[in-house]
């Protein structure tokens, strides 16, 4: 039996505990780093919060005597990433591939959220399509922004500023999106290239409308092995099932 520590807070790793939960080659622990008050239930034990760095990490990983690490985390979740690469056991990678420009995109690469809020015009109405805790760059901005919240943010938790406008509501379809960019007159949007198809409705949108992305690149990959797909993180625990 192998034990699997799985990093997780993505779709990806989702899939992947519940394609290994009742195979008995392995008994997987998944960990969250807190950040949501109710995250998914995986089906297999989990625990909550940071390990303390890559040195807690280790520690934990001797602690629970952990075969194999699978970092499905976030591709912006550099530090987890970065943590997760520095060990020494068997360990996989899985990042989604990144969002294409298409050839009607107008995406302004940019390397950092302070990048981005610097190249937004001051007379922009620009959507956030950006987590809470990634709205400091904004706070002040001349632009006006608006920020989607699957739940009422009655503190204006992240965004506090009078230029911050926030809205209910979960990504959508791109027709769905273009109604909402279409609503509050959105001239820009600005987002992560997170990749992925659930956060792609907006993108077409802002094809659609031949409005302007602020493309936040990603962190550079970790080293080590890389998979895309929770398939292909699946096929790695099973050749190593048995090493
Ligand atoms: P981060 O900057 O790489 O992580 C910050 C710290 O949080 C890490 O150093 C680690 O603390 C702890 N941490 C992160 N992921 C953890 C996990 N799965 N289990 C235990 N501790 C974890 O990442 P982040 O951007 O804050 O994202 C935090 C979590 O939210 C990630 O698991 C990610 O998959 C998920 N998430 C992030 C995004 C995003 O946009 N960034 C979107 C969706 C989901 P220690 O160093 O103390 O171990």
């Amino acid at each position: 039996m192998k034990r699997v520590l799985l990093l997780a807070g993505t779709g990806e790793a989702r899939a992947i505990a519940r394609a290994l939960k009742d195979d008995g080659r392995f008994e997987v622990i998944a960990s969250y780093a807190g950040a949501t008050s109710t995250p998914a239930d995986l089906g297999v034990e989990t625990r909550r919060g940071g390990f303390g760095g890559a040195a807690g990490l280790e520690g934990f990983i001797e602690d629970r005597s952990i075969d194999l690490l699978v970092d499905a985390t976030h591709p912006f979740a550099a530090r987890m990433k970065s943590n997760a690469a520095a060990q020494k056991i068997e360990r996989l990678h899985v990042i989604r591939r990144p969002w294409n420009r298409h050839l009607h995109d107008r995406w302004i690469s940019c390397t950092d959220l302070d990048t981005a809020a610097r190249r937004l015009p001051a007379d922009a109405r620009a959507f956030l399509a950006l987590g809470h805790r990634h709205l400091a760059a904004f706070q002040d901005h001349k632009a006006s922004v608006w920020v989607r919240s699957i739940e009422p943010q009655p503190d204006h938790e992240g965004g506090r500023g009078d230029n911050f406008h926030w809205i209910t509501g979960s990504p959508g379809s791109s027709d769905e999106e273009t109604a909402l960019f279409q609503a509050c007159r959105f001239t820009h949007l600005v987002c992560r290239n997170s990749g992925g198809d659930s956060g792609y409705g907006k993108i077409e949108a802002a094809r659609r409308l031949n409005l302007p992305v602020l493309m936040i690149e990603r962190p550079p990959p970790p080293a080590g092995s890389i998979v895309a797909t929770p398939a292909q993180a699946i096929d790695w625990c099973l050749r190593h099932a048995g090493t």
